[in-house]
């Protein structure tokens, strides 16, 4: 198999050596773009097989990249972002991309994101022609509209196994609280993110039957919610 090729989108010179040297040293091949011009022309020529997007660009916001990105290609894009505003995540995740890093980030976070997204990428755990889910000990059988967790089966309330359901298609990636409200209610309304609040409380504790179990669900404050592979938890513990 070809190496994995990352574009990498950022305009600081010191953070692009960061990490263009953290990818050679990991055997990534990579290609560097310093405009959000010229990185939809490398997106559109290359073909990347990950786009890691600094969202302060000079010539052009990074949702806006993401956006034109967007019109062709479902790359995974993971935003890098010096703002800790959660209204800029929130923007880029909502115009597509898959997960956010904040900066000063650490190398091992870094790669860890990324051997998530390779991992989703390469189908890893999927059986697109299987109506069954599993993570770990959740098992979803979407033709039969019933969970089970180990043996027991896990009795949810209509919106619960549809939020169990969105998070579960969308694993690995953060859900915004708009994206999930206007999913499952058709709007995104300050109440209907209240309700979410409460309708994820329940099914979090419904999935976490003793307080060893693993988590499914990780909240992000503020932002969203994001369905994590068992398997892929140590990752985002870096
Ligand atoms: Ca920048």
């Amino acid at each position: 198999m070809d190496k994995t090729q990352i574009l990498v989108v950022e305009d600081d010179i010191q953070v692009q050596n960061l990490i263009t040297v953290t990818l050679k040293a990991e055997g990534y091949r990579y290609l560097t773009a310093q405009t959000g011009q010229s990185a939809v022309i490398a997106a559109a020529t290359h073909n990347p097989d990950v786009i890691l997007l600094d969202l302060g660009l000079p010539d052009m916001d990074g949702v806006e990249v993401i956006r034109r990105i967007r019109s062709w290609s479902n790359v995974p894009i993971i935003v890098i972002s010096a703002r800790s505003e959660d209204t800029d995540k929130i923007d880029a995740l909502d115009s597509g991309a898959d997960d956010y890093l904040t900066k000063p980030f650490s190398v091992a976070e870094l790669l860890a994101r990324l051997r998530v997204t390779m991992r989703r990428i390469n189908g890893v755990g999927f059986d697109t022609a299987s109506s069954l889910f599993r993570n770990g000990a959740l098992t979803i059988d979407y033709a039969a509209g019933c969970v089970t967790l180990g043996r027991e089966e896990v009795r949810l309330t209509p919106i619960e196994y549809k939020l169990l359901c969105l998070l579960s298609r969308n694993v690995g990636k953060v859900l915004t609280h708009k994206y999930i409200t206007q999913s499952i209610w058709g709007n995104s309304l300050d109440s209907t993110t209240a309700s979410l609040r409460v309708f994820m409380a329940t099914l979090r504790k419904k999935l976490m039957p003793s307080p060893d179990s693993p988590a499914f669900i990780q909240t992000h404050v503020g932002v969203g919610y994001r369905m994590i592979r068992v398997e892929d938890k140590t990752e985002y513990m870096t």
